[in-house]
């Protein structure tokens, strides 16, 4: 995949302002700090491109951007400032849950969790709801420079265990959005997505 152009769309308040033009999706969703505005800027090599995603508390928005006039990456507020299951609904918002489980056009959730730390309740609820709902994501640890190299497979390996997933059935991406480590690899799951 290369990339020639990436365009801010629109932050949507209410679903009927998502485009309309068909073209597929992936949605990005994560716990607040787990890295997912730098990722995506290190994806889209800008600097400050996902620079509204929202932090807790604020309007929660559906922030589109338009790769290669061909797909989008939809950016989701970060969900970590919620403490349980009936929490996480109410203020992670009925808008981003109702995108989740509808919109037609989203074909991989990607779901981010940080490579040093077992996956909080949220991201395990996260993860679980959404397989639940025939959405499983793709799981990308973020944060690798974090952490020692000789560490990432058994980081990774507790990540799955944690999350109840079977890492060779569906394999976990690794990536730095300081060092670019694994961005490649992550495109290429976005290419292989678009062609299925
Ligand atoms: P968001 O709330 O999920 O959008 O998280 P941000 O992208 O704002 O990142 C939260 C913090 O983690 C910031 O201080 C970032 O600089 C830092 N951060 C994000 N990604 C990385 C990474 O890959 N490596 C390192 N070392 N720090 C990161």
């Amino acid at each position: 995949m290369i990339l020639h152009s990436a365009e801010f769309i629109i932050s949507a308040v209410r679903l009927d302002q998502c485009p309309t033009s068909g073209e597929a999706e992936f949605a990005f969703v994560g716990r607040s700090n787990v890295g997912k505005s730098s990722l995506l800027n290190k994806l889209l090599n800008r600097r400050n491109l996902a620079r509204i995603s929202g932090s807790p508390g604020k309007t929660q928005t559906l922030n589109f951007y338009h790769i290669n006039d061909s797909f989008y990456f939809v950016d989701l507020p970060g969900y970590g400032y919620a403490k349980v299951s009936k929490q996480l609904r109410a203020k992670w918002g009925p808008m981003v849950e109702e995108y989740l489980i509808k919109r037609d056009t989203l074909i991989k959730v990607i779901q981010l969790v940080d490579v040093r730390h077992e996956p909080s309740r949220d991201d395990q609820l996260m993860y679980e709801w959404l397989c639940y709902n025939g959405r499983q994501p793709q799981i990308v640890a973020t944060k690798a420079d974090k952490i020692a190299r000789g560490s990432y497979g058994k980081q990774i390996q507790m990540i799955a265990k944690t999350l109840k997933m079977d890492p060779v059935a569906s394999p976990i991406l690794l990536t730095s959005a300081d060092t670019g480590y694994g961005i490649d690899l992550l495109w290429s799951a976005v290419d292989h997505e678009l062609q299925a």
